[in-house]
């Protein structure tokens, strides 16, 4: 039975300030408030095997907890080798994400990289935790590093003036710092009060884009994600779509954090359990959707922002036939770049309108957000601006 409303946020931010620590803070700053909280140690984060040991659970970066008034499932990805990667998968289902910079440094390349990334791929809320606080003790310096955070936030296509910045310890919270500890109480207060409840797509077709796949012993195979639109029901017919043939299956179980439920809806974490499906014949990057309802696509037409080189991005320009891999929420394809009429490079910090040919079929429909990569550099996010083929 669901009391609170759920929502999926997670942390972003230039590596090294402090994401996982915030991460641990707050589940110990909430556990040791109300108790029905659970703490997730900072070297417990992102714990893969004794998750999936519990059953069909969730995806391993999640952890969980609650405020008085919401519960979240919160993504962090630690030490994982390509962040990047999984943060476009995690943003695209993000109702909204705390940017974490370290008031020491200030906004780095991967500052801004996440923040054109978020904006691009469907984050329209962010809190930001000016996090190290307890490093710095000149306040007009804090207010400095603020401010340009500010202005970063503005430029991105955010509202930098009402984005709540919170200066964080969590380091010292984790701690047990009382002063530090009730500003991760403060920063949990703007979470609940600037990202609102996402309207849910409820009436759409159930959509769900798969995150993992796992095969449960005695079970059979189960893939977990976040529902993107529509509501599933334990029995319902549904087909797996993208990246090669449609498999046929029904849904014999679905099952959040661990708990079984009888239906999932837009927004849930789920795990659903395929029938006769082997583990081998869906894969990561396909969406489970009602059968019918989703045909996949190679062309189309979209507009990119190419990231500079302050962005993380590339240095040099690219010319037409470049090839770089396309995210779309969990996928990762190849696809070839065509560019407009009287164009032969694209510079780094340039935006323009691409044709773009994928190597596989995916779903996708004009508004989807995805990014361009090449190895662990992202070259471009951008947008389906028209779907042709
Ligand atoms: P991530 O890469 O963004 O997840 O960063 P981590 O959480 O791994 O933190 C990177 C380093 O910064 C670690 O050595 C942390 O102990 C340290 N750190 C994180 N938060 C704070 C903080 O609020 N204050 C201080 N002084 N150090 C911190």
């Amino acid at each position: 039975v669901r009391t609170k409303p759920h929502l999926n946020i997670g942390t972003m931010g230039h590596v090294d300030h402090g994401k996982t620590t915030l991460t641990a803070a707050i589940t110990k700053v909430l556990a040791e408030r109300d108790g029905t909280n659970r703490y997730v140690a900072f070297d417990r984060i992102d714990r893969a095997p004794e998750e999936i040991e519990r059953g069909i659970t969730i995806t391993i970066a999640h952890v969980e907890y609650e405020t008085p008034t919401r519960h979240y499932a919160h993504v962090d990805m630690p030490g994982h080798a390509d962040y990047v990667k999984n943060m476009i998968t995690g943003a695209a289902q993000l109702d909204g994400a705390v940017l974490v910079v370290s008031a020491q440094d200030g906004a780095m390349p991967q500052t801004r990289e996440h923040v054109v990334l978020a904006r691009r791929i469907g984050v329209e809320h962010l809190v930001v935790a000016l996090n190290k606080a307890d490093l710095v003790e000149d306040e007009d310096l804090l207010d400095l590093v603020e401010l340009e955070v500010r202005e970063l936030l503005t430029r991105y296509g955010f509202d930098g003036e009402a984005v709540p910045v919170v200066r964080v310890s969590g380091l010292r919270a984790l701690d047990g710092d009382p002063r530090w500890t009730q500003r991760i109480l403060h920063l949990l207060e703007a979470v609940d009060e600037h990202v609102p409840i996402p309207p849910r797509r409820l009436d759409l077709p159930f959509l769900m884009p798969i995150e993992n796949v796992l095969t449960i012993t005695g079970r059979g195979t189960v893939v977990t994600g976040a529902v993107e639109q529509g509501v599933l029901s334990v029995g319902d017919a549904v087909e797996v779509v993208g990246l090669g043939p449609a498999v046929a299956s029904v849904a014999t179980g679905l099952e959040t954090f661990g708990k079984p439920m009888e239906r999932a809806e837009a927004g849930d974490n789920a795990a659903v359990l395929l029938r006769g499906v082997k583990r081998g014949e869906v894969r990561r990057g396909q969406v489970v959707c009602l059968p019918g309802s989703v045909r996949p696509h190679t062309r189309f037409r979209a507009d990119v922002h190419v990231l500079s080189a302050a962005e993380g991005g590339r240095r040099t320009p690219f010319a037409a036939n470049y090839r770089p891999q396309f995210h779309f929420r969990t996928s990762d394809v190849v696809g070839v770049v065509t560019l407009a009429e009287g164009v032969t490079v694209v510079r780094p910090g340039e935006a323009a309108s691409l044709t773009v040919e994928l190597g596989q079929p995916i779903a996708m429909s004009a508004g989807l957000g995805f990014a361009m990569r090449e190895g662990r550099l992202t070259v471009a996010a951008g947008t389906v601006r028209e779907v042709l083929d």
